[in-house]
């Protein structure tokens, strides 16, 4: 069964689009332009994953959100104009899944929707671009063939494959992986990003999985 993508958007043009390359995909959509009629949408129509614009008139996508978990665990990306809301969303705790800005491309947008609806299916290993990472076993293959990773490594490149296209800053990358670790540094990123580099070229040499966005972070370049 085709899984139905409700595209929360108040650009007619944008959201056409994102419903074209969705479809091309292989998802249904539904549009809804305004912010009031999303929630009683979602309750009766129970889509597979929302695309959630903050800005709409009516009523604003924050809150949208806040009122959709209280009854519902579906996937939701929130959609922001501004990429300096990302780290004020994330502290607010909405519940989202995933965050993304604008501009985007709509090939970026579908890798997202991919990458959010794996994860959210329970148990299922994450694939993209020949690499399989197991989270219950912790075990990383490329192409088929083990990529004996360490624990650090693997959350590492799990991070940039769950979320393709998106660059994470050193500081972010240490945020999220060395929680428990207490001296870490850019240097430690830079590191771990090259024995991890090292290892998918010894399968692969011309390997551009693991990208660096210069004086930015790094990125997971997703398959298009
Ligand atoms: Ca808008």
């Amino acid at each position: 069964m085709k899984e139905n993508i409700l595209i929360a958007e108040d650009e007619p043009k944008l959201a056409a689009l994102l419903g074209d390359y969705l479809k091309a995909s292989g998802f249904d959509f539904f549009i809804i332009a305004e912010g009031t009629g999303v929630e009683s949408w979602v309750r009766e129509n129970k889509p597979g994953l929302i695309l959630l614009d903050i800005m709409l008139p009516g009523k604003d996508g924050m809150e949208i959100c806040k009122a959709i978990r209280a009854f519902s665990r579906v996937p939701i990306i929130m959609v922001t104009a501004r990429i300096e809301e990302i780290d004020r969303l994330l502290g607010l705790e909405l519940g989202a899944d995933d965050y993304i800005c604008k501009p985007f491309s709509p090939r970026e947008v579908v890798a997202r929707v991919k990458a959010v609806l794996r994860r959210t299916r329970d148990g299922q290993a994450i694939q993209a671009q020949g690499l399989v990472l197991d989270e219950k076993t912790y075990r990383a293959t490329f192409h088929g063939r083990n990529l004996e990773l360490t624990a650090v490594e693997f959350k590492l490149l799990q991070l940039l494959v769950e979320h393709p296209g998106r660059i994470f800053s050193r500081q972010q990358i240490m945020n999220k992986i060395y929680q428990e670790e207490r001296f870490v540094s850019d240097r430690t990123v830079d590191s771990h990003i090259k024995k991890l580099r090292r290892k998918i070229e010894l399968i692969d040499p011309q390997s551009t999985l693991i990208q660096s966005v210069y004086s930015v972070g790094y990125k997971f370049e997703p398959d298009l």
